[in-house]
Formats: structure tokens, sequence, C-alpha cells
């Protein structure tokens, strides 16, 4: 990717941007935004995507469709390196294709998250020749999907302590072990896996692997979660072979790795979302607040204010440090706060919609826009915990942004999710 300062780019912004209207004119329709008619259309507001089963494979069909034209466009992959399937081009021509795309109904990104804003990244910086050649291009043209597989049910937080191993054989690897909380790993092609491969210090006797989620002894186990849906999963390994060339990084050097995934893991939510900016449907807001008869209670008045503040502030943090990117500064703590900046800000909005709706959100009484937030309360507290929990991204900003001490690591306790 081109840097701030580096040389021209082949192709200017402006000419880029046609050449993106037309691939989106020739295959996707303008979006028509007919506004909030209270009543009409769907009330959906859940946090997952969780569809029945059939209708999440028409989903995926159609992402993995949307991201094989992008490609064969020379748009799936706008700032990665040409050598690898990319077009070498800046961030912000691929922030101008992400603004116009926004105008059209696409599928989008939503179910390859992973895929692109953290697999990829690490198979980019740590994979072998060999692997970059294998996974790059197909994950970017959506031939393959992936996951994470990170946390287990005794490595959460303190992810050093993962106890699924990687024993050498032959000219690869046996992993065995046990993960969970996997999110997409039914329907992912491959999986990054953190192992243990030695007796080293904790950090320094891990290693990282692309794993086959189609080989023998992966077993994938759905985890229903109190939204009803099932977005995340167990995956058991047992015996599973994984070829050298799919280590990822060298041996025992797994923990660098792995904090590269986290750093894109931490700034694709908290950017991406803007800090929950994308939740701000203030239009919807203001319409349940009339509907429920409430449009003169100074509390709920108050309450609405409150969390348009907090999308507000979060969305301009964000913007501020866009800009300081576009002037190559260095990154700040921008990804952190963004973070946790929507896990308050989900917060907030299932504040809101309690103080509101009451009981219409535990009981349907069928009236449009009510029960229907139900799913989002029970379904925001994730986002407290996914990508490193408030408590792990407070210690993150309190020591390396504020300069505080180190917090003193309790006994039997790890130093906490980096
Ligand atoms: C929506 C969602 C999606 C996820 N997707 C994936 C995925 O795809 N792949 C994957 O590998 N994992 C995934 N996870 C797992 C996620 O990374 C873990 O939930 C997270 O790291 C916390 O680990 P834990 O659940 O084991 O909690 P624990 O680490 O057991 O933490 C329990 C409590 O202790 C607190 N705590 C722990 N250590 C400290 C400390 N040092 N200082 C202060 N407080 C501390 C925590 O904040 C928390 O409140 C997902 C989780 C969610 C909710």
């Amino acid at each position: 990717m081109s840097e701030p300062g580096g040389s021209a780019p082949p192709i200017s912004l402006d000419e880029f941007v046609s050449e993106c209207r037309a691939f989106l004119d020739g295959s996707y329709e303008p979006k028509v935004d007919t506004g909030l008619r209270w009543g009409e259309g769907s009330d959906r507001v859940g946090v997952f995507e969780e569809p029945d089963p059939e209708e999440e494979q028409r989903r995926m069909r159609a992402v993995r469709e949307w991201r094989r034209r992008l490609f064969d466009a020379g748009l799936g992959w706008i700032t990665g390196p040409i050598r690898y399937g990319g077009r070498d081009l800046p961030l912000s021509y691929q922030r101008a294709f992400d603004r116009l795309a926004r105008g059209y109904d696409v599928p989008g990104n939503g179910p390859v998250t992973i895929t692109l804003g953290m697999v990829a990244p690490t198979i980019l910086a740590h994979g072998t020749e060999a692997a970059r050649n294998r996974y790059l291009a197909a994950l970017h043209r959506g031939d393959l999907v992936a996951c994470q597989l990170f946390s287990e049910p005794g490595a959460g937080s303190d992810l050093a302590s993962v106890s699924t191993t990687a024993t050498r054989d032959g000219d690869g690897w046996r992993i065995s072990g046990q993960k969970v909380w996997t999110s997409g790993a039914q329907h992912a092609d491959i999986g990054e896996v953190l192992c243990r491969t030695g007796e080293a210090p904790r950090h320094r006797n891990l290693t990282a692997f692309v794993i086959d989620m189609g080989a023998p002894g992966v077993e994938v186990r759905p985890l229903r979660q109190m939204t009803g849906g099932a977005a995340f999963n167990e995956v058991f390994l047992d015996s599973v072979w994984v070829p050298d060339e799919d280590r990822l990084g060298d041996i025992g050097a797994g923990w660098q790795v792995a904090l590269t995934t986290l750093r894109n893991e931490r700034s694709s939510i908290g950017s991406e979302s803007f800090g929950g900016a994308g939740l701000l449907d203030l239009e919807r807001f203001k319409a349940m607040v009339h509907h429920c008869g409430r449009r003169d209670d100074p509390l709920i008045r108050q309450h609405l204010a409150r969390l348009y503040c907090g999308i507000r502030a979060a969305k301009y943090m964000r913007q501020r440090a866009e800009a300081a990117r576009r002037r190559g500064l260095a990154a700040g703590p921008e990804g952190p706060l963004g973070k946790l900046a929507l896990a308050r800000n989900m917060a907030e909005i299932t504040a809101f919609v309690s103080a509101l709706l009451g009981p219409s959100l535990v009981a349907d009484s069928g009236r449009w826009g009510t029960y229907a937030w139900a799913n989002f309360v029970l379904g925001a507290p994730g986002y407290r915990l996914g990508g490193g929990t408030d408590e792990v991204i407070k210690n993150i900003i309190a020591e390396r942004a504020l300069g505080l001490p180190r917090e003193p690591a309790a006994p039997m306790a790890g130093p906490g999710r980096p």
C-alpha cells in the first residue's frame, strides 16, 4: 500500500471513482431511501447476523459472489500488493470506494469481516510465500472464508495460556485441542489457529498456523446464545495435519502473530462501526419516543440526548484519527477507544430502549418496533467481550496511551489479552 508522501498512484482518485461508479452501476441497483415509516417494513434491529440456516447459506453465496465480482473487476483488494492480487493504491482510494458503495444495494462484507480484516492481514504480515500465494487472493475474492481460532475454555483474556498443542510430524504438524467462541466457523474454509509448541515461558512457546477447516479431525459444533441464534461455535481439533508451509511466523513466535491479528481485530471492530455511529438511527429513536407517548418525558429526552452525544463523540474521534492518518501522523489510541465506545454506546442504547419499552421488551405484544429490540438488548453485552473485554481494553489504554504503570498481576491470573 502506498503511504503518504510515496510515489503518485498510477490512476487519479477521480478516475478511480469513475471506474468504481461504472462497476457499481453495471452490477447493482442504487439504494432507494424511503425513510422510516412507523409500522412498515422489517423492524429487525439485532446485532448479530442470525438468519435461519437456509437464509444464512443464501446470504453467504451472495457475499461470495459480490467478492468475486469485485475482485475480478480489480476492486477486491484496492490497497493490497499487486503480486498477491491487489491494486497497490492508497487507503483513501479504498475509502472512496466504500463511500460510493454505501449508495448501492450491495451484499457488503459483514460475514467476511474476520476474513478480510483480521486473517488476511496476518497472513500477509507473517505467512510464508507459499501461504501468501495460496490464500491472499482467494480470501479477497471470496473463494475462501476464514475464522479466528484463538479463544479456548481456559484462555480468553489470558490468551497466552492456550492449551491446544501442535507437535511436529514429518514436514508438517499435528494439532489437537478445543477452541470456543469461534465466530463464523460454520462456513469457514480455513482458520488461523494459535497453539502451544513447546515448554518455553508462556509467551515464547506459541506458534500460529493456517488450518483447513475441512481437514479430517476438525469438528465444528454450534453454540446457541441467549438471542436464540448460533453465530459462534466450539471447534474440536483431533490430530489435524497442517503442512509446515502453513505456519505463520517462526516456531515459538506465535504471540507476535496473535498481536497482529488482535490489533487488526480491535481497529476493524472500533473503526468500521465508528464507535457505533451506524447505530444512530435518530429518526427511529424519535419515532419510538413518539409512539410510546413519552415525547414530553424529561428523563427520556435526557437519555436520548446522552445517547446522541456518545455516538457523535465516537464518530468525531474517528474522523479526527482519519484526518491525522491522511496527514501521515502515527496512529493514536483510537482503535481501542473506538472499541470501548462501541460497547458503551450499545449499552446506552440498551438502557434507553429498556426505559422506553419496559415490559414490551420481554413480552411480544405484536406491536411493530417494540419486542424486536429484545434481540438487540440480548446481543449487545457480547460486544463488551468480543475483541477484548472492556476491562482489558481499559488496561491497554491506561498502560499504552496514558503511560500508567502496569496493573500488578493477581496470583494465578495472567496479564490479560494484549
Ligand atoms: C461477540 C463475540 C465474538 C467472539 N468471536 C471470537 C472469535 O471469532 N474467535 C475467538 O478466538 N474468540 C472469539 N470471542 C471470544 C473473546 O475473544 C473472549 O470472550 C474474550 O477474549 C474474553 O475471554 P473470556 O470470555 O474467556 O473471559 P475471561 O477472560 O475469562 O474474563 C472474565 C472476566 O474477567 C475480566 N478480566 C480478565 N482478565 C482481566 C485483567 N487482566 N484485568 C481486569 N479484568 C480482567 C474480563 O474483563 C471479564 O470481565 C468472541 C467473543 C464474543 C463475545
